[in-house]
């Protein structure tokens, strides 16, 4: 920044890109927290983004079947299971207790192109929506030396999960080969967001309400996009992304209007 106006990026290994607009994706509160140069001059901006809490974060146990499927119950649709029928819960107790929604889709199926070869080999996976502080403990710690007690915690999760999908699917879950749990440490490591927070901000009335979140930052120059713009998900970061492009150069809108 120069004189409180963009001026262009610098990368980690000090490549520098000089651009009158610059454009951040990698989410708000990751904006603010790990892009901006000190003395940016905007901490009422910053404070109010910091504000506002992450999103759930998520379980992911990846399933690997061998056998006759559909035989068993496999079908191209997904599932959404919520035994007490409390559709706004999360599993804060993990790796314990039942985990209040689950997920289940099974991606071989919707794949025109998968051959299950001789060993009739499918893919499919479970989600449950879940809470930072399950795994906090181990946040600080680099993959590969978290300990014996985080391969316990996963190990756990995996098989509350594992029978909780055979509740459901008891002839499936006779055919599941292979499982590999993802926490969402592996989801903050790789996707960037926070806390593992994969639907970004939380959606309060604040958050929706609040103008700290416009793609024009009081920044000169410099714009947000994506799902904390407008809505988690796809499709909000879908519109997040052309609000800003049109928030540039408002000839977008008219190119949409084209097409
Ligand atoms: C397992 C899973 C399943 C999902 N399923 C669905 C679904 O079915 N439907 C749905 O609507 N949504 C789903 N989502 C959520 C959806 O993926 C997000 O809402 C959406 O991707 C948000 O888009 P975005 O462009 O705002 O951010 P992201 O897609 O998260 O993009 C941010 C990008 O910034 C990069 N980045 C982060 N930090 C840095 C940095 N410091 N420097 C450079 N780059 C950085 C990241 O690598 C990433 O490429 C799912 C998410 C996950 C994790």
């Amino acid at each position: 920044m120069e004189d409180g106006v963009v001026t262009g990026v610098e990368t980690a290994n000090g490549e520098k890109f000089s651009a009158k607009r610059i454009v951040s994706n990698i989410g708000a509160r990751e904006t603010v927290d790990r892009l901006l140069p000190d003395g940016h001059g905007h901490d009422d901006w910053v404070n109010e983004i910091r504000s506002i809490g992450p999103n759930i974060c998520h379980y992911s146990l990846f399933l690997g079947f061998e056998g006759d499927v559909e035989a068993a119950g496999m079908t191209k649709s997904n599932h959404w299971l919520y035994p007490t029928g409390e559709v706004d819960a999360i599993w804060t107790d993990a790796p314990v207790g039942t985990p209040q929604g689950m997920f289940v889709s099974f991606a071989s199926l919707k794949d025109p192109a998968h051959d299950p070869g001789p060993q009739k080999k499918y893919a499919g996976e479970i989600m449950v929506w879940s809470d930072w502080s399950t795994v906090e403990q181990w946040a600080g710690v680099p993959p590969g030396e978290r300990g014996d007690d985080y391969q316990s915690f996963k190990q756990q999760v995996a098989e509350n999960l594992l029978s909780q999908f055979a509740n459901y699917f008891p002839r499936l879950a006779e055919l599941i080969v292979f499982h590999e749990l993802s926490t969402p440490l592996a989801t903050a490591s790789i996707t960037g967001h926070r806390m593992g927070s994969f639907y970004g901000l939380d959606v309060t009335p604040r958050r929706v309400m609040t103008d700290a979140l416009r793609m024009k930052t009081p920044i000169d120059g410099f714009y947000l996009t994506g799902q904390d713009v407008l809505s988690p998900g796809i499709p909000g970061a879908f519109w997040g992304g052309f609000l800003c492009a049109g928030s540039i150069d408002p000839k977008v809108f008219m190119s949409m209007r084209a097409s």
